[in-house]
């Protein structure tokens, strides 16, 4: 017989281009008969007539080395004659048309399309060249075998004593003829299937006394063993589960050989019905700032395994979550691109969100050492969150530690709050490119006397986030390089200075967009602040690597309190090299660097000079 042309097209592609990926077609071969022992096991419950049939659901895998062939057999619902023509011969779904149509021409993307557009029968064409159907439906009595080697099919009537189907390939390369290599295949893919996948393997069998005296050779013989764990751990109850066998599974399953700091399981009924099972690693992810990193998280519907590279399934901020997410009400078959505008997957995206960082919230009411372990890890991650809009932002910020100007330890906005001073509405911060450097600015003095706290921002994202974030409750989140001075010094300091700081504007006219007199500082001469409405230094940087240069000119604030300015009124003509060493020495405890090394220097070693003089 003929296959119907779409088949045709199809049969085509899976020979001709796709075939980067070619181990699938044992995913989806078992899939089917999962699927085809899932519908016996239905009609056995809710069938009287199907009551009597004596029912142990399996799978088998048989490799047959001398025919180069493997064999997927089960004693599922089986197909009669026309099951077999309209199955296997026709296309009576819409997957086929949409999978055409979906065709990129990138073999390994089009070969991953092969599991979501129901088209799957058709992938072992991928790997053998010819393919025998023998198959007996539940409850008939004719047994049939469908052969085809891609070009068309034949039927005829067959043998066979228990209902079911048994698929056999004949396999074009020696790949797959190896225990050990299926073996994996079923293990990646088909792990949790819930019915048991038995293969015959050659195994060593132990010698007897008398052989181990003899010195006899060990000896191997065929044995039916069960490779697949044939329970989907997320499925079963959280009660009968203990945290070894969570453990267990997240090594098996992630291959991090580190127990995972927390497990989240979720089992969710009602309008969205899924079973979700999120870790956290101890340790970060080797990729976990590429651009390519890995999603760690499988995508099931069913306990059929869809795939484990789609990164919309949690936001990127968690992409250091490892997990499963099984869905009940997804067809198998949809594509991807529907998947992602999915309202059912939507909803279950928006809920683990919640779920996971309630549970984040809740580690770090209990063991705040443990929550600091794993935000010293993923923090930084996490804080991408707060970039844009967030629905998720107060929770977020609420799981945020930061340095701070009060100590050592990292503190939390909560804690922060807790300790405002006086009339306090703000939340003040400094951003910069390390903690040193932060934490010896000469902007922190002024905060330090009055004993204001000042969050340490030293992370390259946060000149991109704090000026995004608002408030916090209640709380404006102020940077204090942006902050206007609160001019508290006397009319007589600002008029005994006024000519110097006409002297200093002119001279640095060229490198400051403004000098003027400020009464924030106590230790340091100098200072560098920013207009609020034009970007840092920090931020400059950022721009900078973006290819947006913009050179702002930084404001140059000078404390007329320090002894360097009453000093200068008896050594006027020093006021040249002061006003550059002022600058400088401001723009160098913010990081900045000096830009003209020779005129520094030559200030430098003239005022050096007269004091040793
Ligand atoms: P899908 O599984 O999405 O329906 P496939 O191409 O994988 O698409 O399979 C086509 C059809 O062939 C199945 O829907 C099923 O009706 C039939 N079929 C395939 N394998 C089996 C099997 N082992 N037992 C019974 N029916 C099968
Ligand atoms: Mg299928």
């Amino acid at each position: 017989m003929q296959f119907q042309t779409e088949v045709n097209q199809l049969l085509q592609l899976m020979i001709h281009s796709l075939y980067s990926n070619k181990e699938i077609f044992l995913r989806e071969l078992i899939s089917n008969a999962s699927d085809a022992l899932d519908k016996l096991n239905f009609l056995s419950v809710s069938d009287d007539a199907y009551k009597n049939l004596k029912f142990e659901p399996k799978i088998e895998l048989k490799l047959d080395k001398d025919k180069k062939t493997l064999t997927i057999s089960d004693n599922g619902i089986g197909m009669n004659k026309d099951d077999l023509i309209n199955h296997l011969g026709t296309i009576a779904k819409s997957g086929t048309k949409s999978f055409l149509e979906n065709l990129s021409g990138d073999a390994k993307k089009d070969s991953q399309l092969i599991g979501q557009f129901g088209v799957g029968f058709y992938s072992a064409f991928m790997v053998a060249d010819k393919i025998e159907v023998l198959s007996k439906k539940a409850l008939e009595d004719k047994a049939y075998l469908w052969t085809s080697d891609a070009s068309g099919y034949e039927i005829e009537k067959a043998q066979k004593d228990t209902q079911g189907t048994s698929i056999t390939l004949h396999l074009k390369d020696e790949e797959f003829l190896n225990e050990f290599k299926i073996e994996n295949i079923v293990e990646k893919y088909s792990n949790h299937i819930q019915f048991p996948i038995f293969m015959e393997k050659e195994e060593f069998v132990p010698l007897s006394e008398e052989e181990q005296k003899e010195n006899k050779e060990p000896k191997k013989e065929l044995k039916i063993s069960q490779i697949n764990k044939a329970n989907a751990l997320w499925t079963l109850s959280k009660s009968s589960l203990k945290a070894n066998d969570y453990e267990n599974f997240y090594e098996q399953n992630f291959h991090d050989t580190n127990k995972p700091l927390l497990y989240i399981h979720t089992k969710s009924e009602g309008k969205l019905e899924y079973n979700s099972l999120f870790f956290i690693p101890q340790n970060a992810p080797f990729d976990l700032y590429r651009v390519d990193y890995q999603s760690g998280l499988k995508l099931y519907v069913k306990r059929v395994f869809i795939s484990d590279d789609d990164k919309e399934l949690l936001p990127t901020y968690l992409r250091f979550v490892r997990g499963i997410i099984d869905v009940e009400d997804l067809p198998l078959n949809v594509s991807r691109e529907i998947l992602q505008e999915n309202a059912i997957l939507k909803g279950v995206k928006e809920a683990s969100v919640k779920k996971i960082l309630g549970e984040l919230h809740k580690l770090k009411e209990k063991d705040k050492e443990k929550y600091l372990s794993f935000f010293r890890n993923f923090g930084r991650v996490l804080k991408e969150g707060l970039y844009g809009f967030s629905t998720e932002k107060e929770s977020l910020l609420k799981l945020m530690y930061f340095k701070s100007s009060k100590g050592t330890d990292l503190r939390s906005l909560e804690e922060y709050k807790n300790d405002l001073v006086d009339e306090q509405k703000e939340i003040f911060y400094i951003t910069g490119s390390s903690e040193s450097l932060l934490r010896n600015s000469p902007l922190l003095e002024d905060y330090k006397a009055r004993n204001v706290e000042v969050l340490l921002l030293d992370e390259e994202i946060d000149s991109i986030i704090m000026p995004m974030l608002g408030e916090f409750e209640g709380l404006k989140f102020t940077a204090i390089n942006q902050v206007e001075d609160k001019n508290e010094l006397s009319e007589e300091e600002k008029q005994n200075f006024a000519p110097f700081l006409a002297k200093f504007k002119e001279l640095l006219k060229d490198e400051v967009e403004d000098v003027r007199l400020t009464s924030r500082l106590k230790d340091s001469p100098s200072c560098i602040v920013y207009d609020k409405n034009k970007p840092d230094f920090a931020m400059q940087q950022l721009l900078k690597q973006m290819g947006q240069e913009q050179n702002v000119k930084p404001i140059l604030e000078l404390n007329p309190k320090h002894s360097i300015f009453s000093r200068l009124k008896e050594n006027e003509s020093f006021i040249p090299d002061v006003a550059i060493l002022t600058l400088n020495m401001a723009k160098l405890s913010e990081g900045m660097g000096v830009e003209n090394a020779s005129e520094f220097n030559a200030s430098l070693s003239k005022i050096i000079t007269k004091a040793l003089s």
